[in-house]
Parts: C-alpha cells; sequence; structure tokens
C-alpha cells in the first residue's frame, strides 16, 4: 500500500509512519470517547491511525502539514474528505474548526514539534477534555513523570497540574517507516475535574518555568527574581530544589508567593 509514499518520507517532518495494524488500533482504542464528540487527529500522514478513528461513535477531524499526504487521504478517506485541513498544527487557530466545542487531541505525533504540541494542548485546555498518541519514549516519560525523578520538569509540572497522565506502552523503532532512531511511547492524559487552579495561574506558569532554568539550585537562589520578603524567604520550602517538589508543591508555592507580593 503506497510504498512509493513511504520511501520518500520528509525527515524534517519527523515521518515516520507506522506499519503495525494492532498498534495503531490500540492507540485509538486509548481515547474513552467521554465529554467530547470530536477528536483531532495531528500528523495522520496516510492515515494508519485514521482509519480505527473512523470507526469510533465520534467526528475525526485531520490536521496535516504536508501537501503528498493530504492528497493520499483525499484519494483514499472519501468521508474524511471535507474534515481534512492543510495546516500547521502549531499555527492554525483550531476554533475555526471546533468554535467552542470540546475535542480531544490524537496521533502519532511528529516527534520534532512534541513538546510545543503539548504548550499548545496546555494552552486550550479549557476545550481539550482528553489527549492521547505517541511522542518519543524519553518525551512521553517526562511528561507522566513525578516529582524525584532526573526528568521532572517543566513539561511534567504543567501537564498535570490540568490533566492526570498515564503512560500507557512502549513502541520499539522496527515498526515504523523509517525507523526512528529511538523508542516511542503512547501516553494518555485525561483532565482532571477541576482543573482552575487555585493560584494565578500566570504566576504560577513562570514560578515552575523559573525554578526549573536553574534546577540544581535552592528555591531560595533561584527564585530571586521575585523579590520574596525575608519573611516568606525563611519557610522551609526554599530549601529545596524544584524537582523535590510535587505539582500540589508548586501550586502551594506559588499561592505563597501571590500573598507575599500582595
Ligand atoms: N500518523 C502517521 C504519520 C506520523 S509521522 C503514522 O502513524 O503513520 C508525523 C506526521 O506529522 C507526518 O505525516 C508529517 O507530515 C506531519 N506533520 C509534521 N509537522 C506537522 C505540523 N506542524 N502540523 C501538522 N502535521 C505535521
Amino acid at each position: 500500500m503506497a510504498n512509493h509514499h513511504q520511501v520518500k518520507a520528509k525527515k524534517k517532518l519527523g515521518q515516520h509512519f507506522l506499519t503495525d495494524e494492532s498498534i495503531a488500533k490500540d492507540i485509538a482504542d486509548s481515547l474513552s470517547l467521554e465529554g467530547y464528540q470530536h477528536v483531532l487527529e495531528i500528523g495522520p500522514g496516510m492515515g494508519v491511525l485514521t482509519k480505527y478513528l473512523l470507526k469510533k461513535p465520534i467526528k475525526t477531524h485531520v490536521i496535516e502539514i504536508d501537501s503528498e499526504s493530504v492528497d493520499y487521504l483525499k484519494a483514499n478517506y472519501l468521508n474524511l474528505a471535507d474534515r481534512i485541513y492543510e495546516k500547521d498544527f502549531l499555527k492554525f487557530d483550531l476554533t475555526e474548526i471546533f468554535n467552542d466545542d470540546p475535542f480531544a487531541i490524537i496521533g502519532n505525533f511528529p516527534y520534532n514539534i512534541s513538546t510545543q504540541i503539548v504548550f499548545k494542548t496546555i494552552d486550550m485546555r479549557d476545550q481539550i477534555p482528553e489527549f492521547s498518541g505517541m511522542f518519543q519514549k524519553e518525551v512521553a516519560q517526562r511528561i507522566c513523570s513525578k516529582e524525584g525523578s532526573k526528568v521532572y520538569g517543566i513539561l511534567s509540572v504543567l501537564t498535570q497540574a490540568f490533566y492526570n497522565a498515564e503512560y500507557l506502552f512502549t513502541v520499539p523503532p522496527h515498526v515504523f517507516n523509517p525507523p526512528p532512531k529511538v523508542d516511542s511511547g503512547v501516553l494518555r492524559l485525561k483532565r482532571k475535574d477541576n482543573f482552575t487552579l487555585s493560584c494565578d495561574e500566570q504566576l504560577f506558569f513562570r514560578v515552575v518555568k523559573t525554578a526549573f532554568q536553574q534546577r540544581r539550585k535552592t528555591l531560595r537562589n533561584s527564585l530571586k527574581t521575585f523579590n520574596l520578603s525575608d519573611n516568606l524567604k525563611a519557610n522551609v520550602i526554599f530549601d529545596k530544589r524544584p524537582e523535590q517538589l510535587s505539582v500540589e508543591s508548586f501550586l502551594e508555592l506559588t499561592l505563597l508567593i501571590e500573598n507575599d507580593q500582595t
């Protein structure tokens, strides 16, 4: 099936086509289908995952930057034709497709823009109750990791402030054409029931990013730019390094800083 297309996979677009049907089905089946009637697949390529999504009682939309893949999809998935968007996911305003409706995101993602995909999802969390798909394994693990892990960082804390993150399974390189150099990992994010933070959200983002920019320092040192009062800085939480703080502790820390500054 379309082997001529596969060998022309474009490296800069992160094209690694999945060739294992049962893995494609497992990824599609990772969606709970609860709380939304639309799903957006990022980077469908030749539709290996799309065809399993189309069997579900939900409206599938796909966004694909590569015109050759889009032509292939239009020719082979006739019932999808008016829901294929030839766009860059990172630049496209998704409310043009969904207005205010909730939608899930899924994909065997282009790995070169993995973290940007997650950050855009976090930005649009009000409309995205569920997210699942494949990243390079290291990124999938990082998103799901807990405090104390050496891969725990900005991506873990910001994602898990709003979503429960589950690492589902690992996928080896040989089931892709061309095979990537790294293992892949499939994860699922389910938005928390209460995903409104108890603290100032913008301040929370700034605290987390600033703390991890100097991850070996104590918070007392890394958060100097916040001009904290001596009284607050005496709190033992500032003896810690960012990787020691759970998501909950980061939220509490933000609240402390917020109250210190007002
Ligand atoms: N889902 C397919 C293809 C995965 S490869 C499969 O599993 O076989 C990643 C796909 O993402 C490629 O088709 C690539 O063209 C597409 N892509 C890369 N950057 C993109 C972007 N910014 N927006 C939308 N699609 C993108």
